[in-house]
């Protein structure tokens, strides 16, 4: 009989957070049980909405979006994005070089595909958000991954990062604001990032989708505005900001010093025509979201739903004994470490997994980040208060009788 197997292209591609401890999940709400999920960061379901206007838009302009646009986006989409990156002051942006996409997630996978080839070495951060370690994998190249320091903030540590790049290395990922961490990179941060990339010759993939999701007023700075010598390319969407990750809307521009990058420019565009274009009603609402009324700043500040979850799984998860936590800055993730050796923890999916079953509480194991050690989780804080209670209060009686066999 002749078997169909997966391409040996995935032999070595991980995707975690949609992994099999949230196929059991899912098993066990099969068969009726109610399982608190605190590992996708999709604010949909917990109550957060869309600014009433940019739905109305998208309502009103969903019959004159049924054809297919241009590869790039639509000229009023991607204006609107280029404006945006005139207030990032990002340097050296034009229109032709704006594509959207189907999230942030679509082009991922592009800006890896095109720019790859077998072997090549694109430094990741560790913990990442693991497309990016997972894209970088399919596209036949290698992550290599740099060390974020929890002992400063999650920042980079940019030691780690010299030492990790060789004559392979072709690109520098940042994630900033960060998922899983919720760091904001400060701009001494970025500068020596930038100094590293200029000295190395290397290009910049800066992953921005929470920049818009930033607290306690600190102000984000792209990476990108640092580097007008440098060929960055800035990854941006609406999922987040805007709480419509259904949507499918994201962006790149690409910036800097583009002549570096001709030939990868050519392929970035026959890659971006081969998939015709991204969703055409996602994209008609980008101009109405950019411009229009950033509710998403009423959940950040005191009061608002992010920012008062964030105050309390914060101090909730500290006041667990065995944990411990940085407070995140942005964002709507915490990833907390805990004391492996006071619960014997060898394997943070299989206490993922125990949790899950006896609590109903699920959560990520933090190696599905590319963290090496099994020491960590994430827990994505959009559900209320009520139910982070909930959660925390669960994890805490769990733990204290946890010892991994
Ligand atoms: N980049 C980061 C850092 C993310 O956390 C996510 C989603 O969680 C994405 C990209 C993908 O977003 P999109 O919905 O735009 O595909």
């Amino acid at each position: 009989m002749r078997t169909f197997k997966k391409s040996s292209k995935l032999d070595h591609v991980c995707y975690d957070v949609r992994g099999p401890v949230l196929d059991e999940a899912n098993r066990m709400q099969a068969d009726g049980i109610d399982v608190l999920k605190l590992n996708i960061g999709n604010p949909a379901p917990f109550g957060f909405s869309a600014p009433e206007e940019v739905i109305t838009d998208m309502i009103s302009t969903l019959r004159s979006a049924q054809g297919y646009s241009d590869s790039h986006g639509i000229f009023a989409a991607r204006k609107a994005i280029m404006q945006y990156a005139q207030t990032k002051n990002i340097p050296n942006v034009s229109m032709e070089h704006i594509y959207t996409g189907n999230g942030v997630s679509e082009l991922i996978n592009l800006v890896t595909q095109g720019l790859i080839d077998n072997g090549d070495e694109i430094l990741v951060p560790s913990p990442d958000y693991p497309l990016w370690t997972g894209c970088v994998t399919l596209a036949g190249g290698k992550a290599v991954h740099y060390i974020c320091d929890e002992q400063s903030e999650w920042y980079p540590d940019i030691e780690d990062m010299r030492s990790k790049i060789t004559d392979k290395t072709k690109a520098i990922v940042i994630i900033n604001p960060n998922n899983p961490t919720g760091a904001v990179y400060p701009k001494e941060v970025l500068e020596q990032i930038v100094e590293l990339a200029r000295e190395h010759e290397l290009m910049i993939f800066s992953d921005e989708i929470y920049d818009r999701l930033v607290m306690d007023g600190i102000e984000h700075t792209s990476i990108a505005s640092l580097a007008p010598d440098l060929f960055c390319i800035t990854l941006n969407g609406l999922s987040k900001s805007h709480m419509i990750a259904g949507f499918r809307c994201g962006w790149m521009i690409l910036s800097g010093a583009k002549e570096k990058a001709k030939d990868y420019i050519e392929g970035l565009n026959m890659l971006s025509n081969m998939r015709l274009c991204s969703n055409v009603p996602a994209q008609c609402i980008v101009q109405t979201a950019l411009g229009g009324h950033q509710s998403v700043k009423n959940y950040l500040v005191p009061g608002g739903r992010i920012y008062e979850q964030r105050e309390f799984i914060y101090n909730a998860i500290n006041d667990i004994p065995g944990l411990s936590a940085v407070k995140p800055k942005a964002a709507f993730y915490i990833f907390p470490k805990m004391d492996t050796k006071k619960f014997n923890i060898l394997d943070d999916e299989k206490f993922v997994l125990d949790l899950l079953k006896e609590k109903k509480v699920l959560l990520t194991h933090g190696r599905g980040f590319n963290w090496a050690e099994p020491d960590h989780f994430r827990i994505v804080y959009l559900p209320n208060i009520e139910q982070l209670k909930d959660a925390t209060g669960k994890i805490a009686d769990f733990l204290s009788g946890y010892h991994q066999q």
